[in-house]
């Protein structure tokens, strides 16, 4: 079988899924929704699309990469399955991570997260983006370690089958597996935009980086996930949904002054410009504050960055409200 068509060939089974979840939910009307699954079954499809046409530019670079410069060959059997799964389940959360940390990237993967419901057709909800924002490039060392473009196919498409399984609020905590697996209870807290949750639980298939790289936060019961983005999206549109971060962004590249502010417009913190459209509506002793106050929570993490916003700002008032 082609490597390239697992999720493809899994389709009955995901659907079937979808179908029982449904059925599940029956007595609880917000649980799904016609129109967003709809929505989110037509992103698949568009992603799907996406996706196989750049696999036909990217596995012959990976190939190239293999055939010419790769460090080692690695081993077949059950032990090269292993570290192929342990590194590209690794990098996964690389990628995972910087994709919400990086606007460039957030601007592809907001769409899995721009849906107020969370059920099993929520994985569905992708980016035919992806390609362009670049998440072939994570999956470059492993062709760089010894590992064939069929292996790196395969394990990347596996490990997206797995998450499917993780988007339900029909499973509880699963006792020692919250220690190990992602599972439905630490992929809800990822899905949630309550500020507790936010940014945290990046995990592909094992939680372990995320334990690692402190960026684990267990699902309360005290505090029960609120799902979607902090500037909702109110549209069931496949296309505004896939494109509407990048006309953002890209408006805000041409109406930001200066190449640094155009830069983290692109690939700073996607709530960067939230601090620079406040910049712009304070004062410059204000902005001082602000920006420290932000510092000390942490939040930013470039403040002389947004500290030259602030100076390009207190000549810039009437450029408010971009
Ligand atoms: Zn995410
Ligand atoms: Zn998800």
């Amino acid at each position: 079988m082609n490597v390239e068509l697992i999720l493809l060939a899994l389709a009955p089974v995901f659907v079937l899924c979808i179908g029982i979840e449904a059925w599940y939910w029956r007595r609880r009307p917000g649980m799904y929704s016609l129109k967003d699954t709809v929505s989110n079954a037509t992103l698949a499809l568009m992603h799907q699309g996406a996706d196989k046409l750049a696999w036909l530019l990217v596995v012959p670079f990976y190939a190239w990469l293999y055939d010419h410069y790769r460090l080692y060959t690695m081993p077949g059997g059950w032990l090269g399955f292993l570290l192929l799964f342990v590194v590209q389940d690794f990098l996964y959360y690389v990628f995972h991570r910087a994709s919400h940390r990086i606007r460039w990237l957030w601007a592809a993967h907001v769409v899995h997260h721009s849906s107020e419901r969370l059920n099993l057709s929520t994985a569905f909800r992708q980016s035919l983006m992806y390609p362009v924002a670049g998440m072939w490039l994570f999956w470059t060392p492993m062709a760089l370690i010894g590992f064939t473009p069929t292996q790196i196919v395969g394990v990347v498409l596996l490990n997206l089958a797995f998450q499917f399984f993780v988007h339900t609020q029909a499973i509880p905590k699963l006792g020692w597996l919250e220690y190990v697996l992602n599972t439905p209870s630490i992929h809800r807290a990822h899905h949630a935009r309550n500020p507790r949750y936010i940014d945290r639980n990046y995990a592909g298939v094992l939680v372990i980086w995320d334990r690692m790289f402190g960026s684990y936060v267990p699902e309360s019961e005290a505090e029960p996930c609120e799902y979607g983005i902090v500037d909702p999206i109110h549209t069931h549109n496949p296309i505004t949904l896939t494109f509407h971060e990048w006309r953002t962004m890209a408006r805000d590249v041409v109406t930001m002054p200066g190449w640094r502010n155009k830069a983290m417009a692109l690939f700073g913190p996607p709530e960067w410009r939230h601090a620079w459209q406040a910049a712009q509506t304070s004062s410059a002793p204000a902005n001082a504050r602000g920006l420290a106050d932000a510092a000390a929570a942490g939040g930013l993490g470039q403040l002389g960055d947004v500290a030259g916003v602030s100076q390009d700002g207190a000549a810039g008032a009437s450029r408010k409200g971009l």
